[in-house]
């Protein structure tokens, strides 16, 4: 669904989640994003940003989309699914032994996720790729020969909006991880 030029999926997250696991078995490079109110304000200023969530699968993250759905649409999206619940209810859904690549934070914040999602989802293999502050150019290249080196099923990217959907259209690809999913700040979150 069509919200100020950002295509939103209509999704729930059951729906999601299931689709997702398929993808991941099919071995099907997937980039996810989640799209709150100032997210679609940025898009709208914004058309290189714009133009890269066009390759993302958007989720409607928060009131501020909904609100704007029902204005526009007349209905509100079936689910709110923002990264802080939707990322930890994919991870305990998920099928198998997966591995999970953090991306991003300041230093040291991408361990300690990981570590903590590691003690709460033992079944997977989490591992803290780099930090969010790497450069351009060579520093660039490392981070995903590091990536590429795991293998991930999902890498997890939190370099802030519109810095992380920007890098992974830019350097992201099936060479490197199935799905890859925008988080934000998740990883603060998770590491608190
Ligand atoms: N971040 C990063 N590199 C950057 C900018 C931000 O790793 O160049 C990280 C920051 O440390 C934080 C996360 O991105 O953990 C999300 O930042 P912010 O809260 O600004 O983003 P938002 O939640 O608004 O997308």
């Amino acid at each position: 669904r069509q919200l100020l030029d950002v295509e939103i999926a209509d999704v729930d997250r059951r729906t999601m989640i299931d689709e997702l696991q398929s993808r991941i078995d099919r071995v099907e490079f997937t980039a996810l994003a989640f799209a709150n109110a100032h997210c679609v304000n940025v898009a709208a200023t914004n058309a290189e940003y714009r133009a890269t969530l066009a390759g993302f699968t958007v989720l409607a993250d928060g009131i501020g989309v909904d609100l704007a759905a029902k204005l526009h649409h007349g209905r509100p999206f079936p689910e709110n699914l923002n990264g802080t619940d939707f990322v930890p209810a994919l991870l305990r859904a998920l099928g198998g032994r997966r591995r999970v690549a953090l991306l991003g934070g300041a230093p040291g914040v991408a361990e300690e996720a990981a570590a903590n999602l590691q003690r709460a989802l033992p079944r997977h293999e989490f591992r803290a790729v780099s930090h969010g502050y790497f450069r351009p150019g060579l520093e660039t290249e490392i981070v995903l020969a590091r990536l590429r080196d795991f293998s991930p099923d999902i890498t997890l990217v939190a370099l802030g909006v519109p810095k992380q959907e920007l890098f992974i259209a830019e350097h992201v690809t099936i060479r490197e991880t199935t799905v890859v999913i925008a988080v934000g700040a998740l990883f603060d979150f998770l590491s608190g």
